[in-house]
């Protein structure tokens, strides 16, 4: 007999409840710099992705407004959505990631799916670190790729997993720092995994660009790599560029085939042109960002060192992402309720989103912050840790 969906929704909510694991939005009524008003409590943003600040720049919003003239995307871009301001967007982040061509897509998640889905087909592999984002693994599938995924920045698990599908094209896929642990994938090694099996290395760096590497250009140029060792990678606008939308950036043919074939570029309206403005600022703002950079990295340190000093453990992320692994959802839900009632915005992550068992508060860290902004986020964790189980 068929099943009924309504039933099978219910019981999905019902095992969700018994877990604890029910998901609710938050809606932000208010943002003044990096505090937020939510359920009207004005609360300290510790959990956003704005690395640089560019998302509250009120250069980047004035871009945006100045351009605001046409608000449509109108079309998609090969019918008549393709507009100057994207065109300009497109050169200019080339331009700066040392590519030859970038492509402008929807979202870093529309990114990913026309990546693997313009490049690969039934009878390719497609390998993946086990912590890949979401929207990677959901490519392979859409692609019809067979997946294989590897233990987590396991070069060797990447080349035995490549040596397992010898035939039909291959793409070795990662995050370049990965968006819930903070850490950065072995580029260098996992290009020359790429190189001896013959199989192109793709890196989304959403949170990698504008944070890491010489002028901001991600953990690609970090890792001393260009096009010639990863022909793709993917950059998305709404982290360290504060707007929205991605491009993919690589080389000029396999950029260019993408923008001819990948349905999920193919098939969805252009970004506004306005949008595309902002993302240009931002753009702008990021490549000569050396001074946010060298604010954020030290952050990142007066966070870890103050953090060590309440005797809180933390991983070995280098990045602005700075998790705190709490262990089981109900530890990492109390972690979030108590700094939470301390003034500081920081959401637990559940699985299905980190593997089970490893539910966390992830902290994210930007140019934004004050000193003690960073000071007061270190503080709420350690008094958090310590109402919840006083000799942990
Ligand atoms: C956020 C994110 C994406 C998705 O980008 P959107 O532009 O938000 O759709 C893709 N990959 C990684 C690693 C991300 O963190």
């Amino acid at each position: 007999m068929r099943e009924d969906l309504a039933t099978r929704l219910r019981d999905a909510r019902a095992r969700r409840e018994a877990l604890r694991r029910t998901r609710a939005r938050r809606t932000v009524t208010a943002r003044e710099g990096m505090h937020v008003q939510v359920d009207g409590c004005w609360l300290l943003d510790a959990c956003g992705n704005d690395y640089l600040g560019l998302a509250r720049d009120p250069r980047v919003a004035c871009a945006l407004r100045d351009a605001a003239g046409a608000p449509g995307g109108i079309a998609s871009h090969l019918v008549c959505g393709h507009a100057r301001e994207h065109d300009v967007l497109e050169r200019a982040v080339a331009d700066w990631l040392e590519a030859p061509r970038a492509l402008l897509v929807g979202s870093g998640f529309s990114g990913n799916l026309a990546v693997v889905q313009g490049l690969l087909g039934r009878g390719d592999a497609c390998v993946q670190d086990r912590l890949n984002h979401a929207s990677l693994l959901d490519a392979a599938r859409l692609a019809g790729a067979t997946l294989r995924r590897y233990p987590h920045n396991d070069v060797d698990g990447a080349r035995r997993q490549l040596a397992t599908l010898p035939d039909g094209a291959a793409l070795l896929a990662t995050d370049g720092v990965f968006s819930m642990d903070g850490d950065i994938a072995p580029l260098r090694a996992l290009s020359d995994v790429a190189r001896e099996c013959g199989a192109w290395l793709y890196v989304d760096d959403a949170h990698g660009v504008g944070v890491l590497g010489p002028g901001g250009r991600g953990s690609v140029a970090a890792a001393g790599l260009g096009v010639r060792e990863v022909p793709l990678r993917l950059v998305t606008l709404g982290k360290a560029l504060g707007t929205a939308g991605a491009l993919v950036v690589g080389d000029a043919d396999v950029v260019g085939h993408l923008a001819e074939t990948a349905r999920p570029y193919v098939y969805t309206t252009a970004l506004p042109p306005a949008l595309a403005a902002a993302a240009l600022q931002a753009v702008t703002l990021a490549r000569e960002g050396d001074p946010l950079r060298a604010r954020l990295h030290a952050h990142i340190e007066r966070f870890r060192a103050r953090a060590r000093g309440h005797g809180l453990a933390l991983t070995d992320s280098t990045t602005p992402i700075q998790p705190v692994i709490c262990g089981d959802d109900a530890r990492a839900l109390a972690m979030a309720a108590h700094v939470e009632a301390d003034g500081v915005w920081i959401a637990a992550i559940r699985p299905p989103t980190v593997p089970d068992g490893q539910a966390r508060l992830r902290v994210t860290l930007s140019a934004a912050h004050a000193d003690g902004e960073v000071d007061r986020i270190a503080d709420a964790l350690a008094r958090a840790r310590d109402a919840i189980s006083p000799d942990a």
